[in-house]
């Protein structure tokens, strides 16, 4: 019992000063998140100052500094309450002589950095493809997936505006992926993650950015702006676009709609109307049947 403990607390206090060593700079510039979030936030801010694609839109557009706040929370201050119980996951899975490399299927370290580093990210944007049109098919997943498509307005910060719940959903899946890597993170996936951070932000901006023959392989922005509609055709009512970093999983399994390029759609979803709207009740979002359905 003393071990449970030992174990949930360091690990507490072990993530809480990570975060503050991120924020002190005592974390180099490479591997700091609360920085690097940071930095990324900025540039994506700017390209919106200066390409900004609805040009109605408001700089400071509704709900910027709830989104904002969420981005930090679901960043930092969310791993930091749940690191303890993923910690006591993991001395379960080891007393069980249950460790991730019974699943392993492929064997990474074998490969060539840059190898590694694609395979790494490759694998693990499809399974968190696949959560995310889960989110969206189960009615219990997709109460609080709403929270994320209550945003109005689109915008960069809208990016890490999502139910602290979602936290937990990617999570069977990611480790999947982990594990048929055999548990093997590659050194340098800091780059992945930095990458995917600023691939999300820029497909919640506002800007009307394709990239070319790119959108094939890239989410983008447009693209992404209708994951958010409101309308949904008519045979695609769980929705379309499901695609986090990667746009190659829609174009492959028919998921993918691009009907024009309008900005000014209206987002949401049916039933929006009732998300509350300060951070602490949509904390609470998602737990109820009456947090409405996905059709009328
Ligand atoms: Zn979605």
């Amino acid at each position: 019992m003393t071990d449970i403990i030992e174990i949930f607390v360091g690990t507490l206090l072990g993530t809480s000063g990570w975060v503050w060593r991120n924020i002190t700079f005592d974390v180099p510039w490479s591997q700091n998140y609360f920085w690097g979030l940071t930095l990324v936030s900025v540039v994506v801010w700017l390209l919106e100052l200066r390409f900004g694609w609805r040009k109605q839109q408001n700089p400071i557009r509704h709900d910027f500094w709830l989104d904002a706040f969420y981005m930090y929370f679901n960043f930092f201050i969310f791993s930091i309450a749940i690191s303890g119980f993923y910690a006591l996951m993991n001395y379960g899975f080891a007393n069980v002589e249950l460790d991730m490399q019974s699943f392993s299927l492929l064997y990474l370290d074998e490969y060539p950095l840059i190898m590694q580093l694609l395979v790494f990210f490759v694998l693990l944007d499809f399974f968190q493809w696949l959560t995310h049109l889960t989110l969206h098919r189960v009615s219990w997943m997709w109460r609080f997936h709403q929270v994320h498509h209550s945003i109005q307005q689109m915008g960069f910060a809208g990016h890490l505006r999502y139910h602290w719940m979602e936290n937990l959903l990617y999570k069977p899946l990611k480790t999947l992926g982990v594990m048929i890597l055999g548990g093997f993170e590659p050194e340098q996936a800091f780059v992945v993650h930095f990458f995917t951070i600023t691939v999300g932000h820029l497909n919640h901006a506002n800007l009307k950015w394709t990239y070319g023959p790119l959108k094939y392989v890239f989410n983008n922005p447009v693209m992404h702006l209708y994951h958010h509609a409101y309308h949904l055709p008519k045979d695609r009512q769980y929705g379309m676009n499901f695609g986090l970093t990667l746009s190659i999983w829609d174009y492959l399994f028919g998921t993918a709609y691009v009907p024009d390029q309008n900005g000014n759609i209206k987002l949401g979803y049916k039933g929006d109307d009732t998300m509350p709207q300060s951070f602490f009740k949509q904390l609470g979002h998602g737990f109820s049947f009456k947090d409405s359905t996905h059709t009328d």
